[in-house]
């Protein structure tokens, strides 16, 4: 894939005892509540070395949202969970490859039902309900029944459980109305079907607010977490958990220039290569580096230099521009500089086959 087989740089580093710290503190607040905590890895890229910390943190289900990911925790002791709708053309691999999946489309159940029968297992199904955040999930309570009837009537597959997302596409946050939906749901399936559904599932990180403010609603028993457990967020409002590790992820990018230079652009303003128009204050000249990363391996947006005094000017798909000037290092050309790393930066950089990855 490359020409230089090897490189130093850009690096990522992951620790995974601060980690692990954090799946301990987080699992906890669940289990304290009632919920057990599924880890939905898929901001590490398939790594198996992030997946084996779970494991030993004593987490027992993990989860990714692509099948290629899962595939290679398949050495890994856990049970795994596919938590992306399948493709119906992923069927047999969906079997292969995990052990629950969610779902919301009778067809695509069907179809994995039809696989586990001929590699003799058993697959379980979580259904998703659409609790408002317009991601996934049935909307149609009359939808719900009638899938419900098919999935009972399938041999492969069993339905395990009803589980719903929020906080991830349309902005709405979990509360215990929209949560508790879901233990109502289970009582009237109950009283109009005589089934019985075991996991009530609720998602993702947002949802861990609610073990604070006490609004968590009896019964969900279930809780997906991603975010949090790699650097304590849980939401943009809210401050971090308490002692969690922020600096989980940390990236560390080499300077290619430095020089002193205006701050505001000069010549004919037009727009940058992402069509964005962007105002530059004059501060005068000043000291910049640039680092050779961009928007290519990561989201600038989600990075904070460790050192404070270095300022994030802005980026291009290679270039990551910054203002020194203030942030009293004396860097030169060829020295790197460090940032912590947020989850939408960590995604990109484990994905990134640019950038190396350096367990510690
Ligand atoms: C991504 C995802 C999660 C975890 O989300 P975080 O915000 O990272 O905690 C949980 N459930 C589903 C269905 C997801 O897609």
């Amino acid at each position: 894939m490359y020409l230089v087989l090897e490189f130093n740089y850009p690096v990522v580093h992951i620790d995974l005892e601060k980690i692990k710290h954090n799946i301990g503190l987080i699992s906890k607040k669940c289990r304290n509540s009632g919920m057990e905590p599924v880890a939905v890895l898929k901001g590490t890229n398939g790594s198996s070395e992030v997946a084996r910390v779970f494991v030993d943190a004593g987490i027992s289900t993990i989860a990714d949202a692509r099948i290629g990911n899962l595939k290679a925790y398949e050495h890994i002791a856990a049970k795994k969970m596919l938590v992306r709708l399948p493709m119906l053309s992923e069927a047999a691999d969906v079997v292969r490859y995990s052990d629950v999946s969610l779902n919301s489309e009778i067809t695509v159940i069907q179809a994995i039902a039809n696989e586990a029968r001929r590699m003799n297992k058993q697959h379980e199904v979580i259904l998703m309900i659409e609790a408002g955040d317009l991601r996934e999930g049935i909307y149609d309570q009359e939808e719900l029944f009638s899938i419900i009837k098919k999935i009972t009537n399938l041999e492969g597959v069993n339905l395990t459980g009803l589980g719903t997302n929020l906080n991830c596409f349309g902005s709405i946050k979990p509360t215990n109305e929209n949560l508790g939906r879901l233990v109502e749901l289970k009582q009237e399936i109950n009283n109009k079907l005589g089934i019985d559904i075991d996991l009530i599932s609720g998602g993702s990180t947002g949802s861990l607010a609610l073990i604070d403010n006490g609004e968590m609603p009896e019964g969900i028993n279930q809780l997906r977490i991603g975010t949090a457990f790699f650097n304590g967020f849980v939401e943009v409002s809210l401050p971090r958990l308490p002692d969690t590790y922020m600096d989980t992820f940390i990236l560390k990018a080499e300077i290619i220039e430095i020089k002193e230079k205006p701050s505001k652009p000069f010549g004919t303003t037009g727009v940058d290569s992402f069509r964005n128009k962007t105002e530059f204050p004059d501060k005068g000249i000043r000291k910049r580096a640039i680092c050779a990363i961009g928007k290519q391996d990561t989201e600038p947006r989600f990075m904070y230099p460790v050192n404070e005094k270095v300022e994030l000017i802005g980026s291009s798909s290679d270039h990551l521009v910054l203002d020194i000037t203030a942030c009293g290092e004396n860097f030169a050309v060829g020295d790197t500089v460090s940032f912590i790393l947020d989850y939408v930066a960590i995604m990109r950089v484990m994905t990134s086959g640019h950038v190396r990855k350096l367990y510690i």
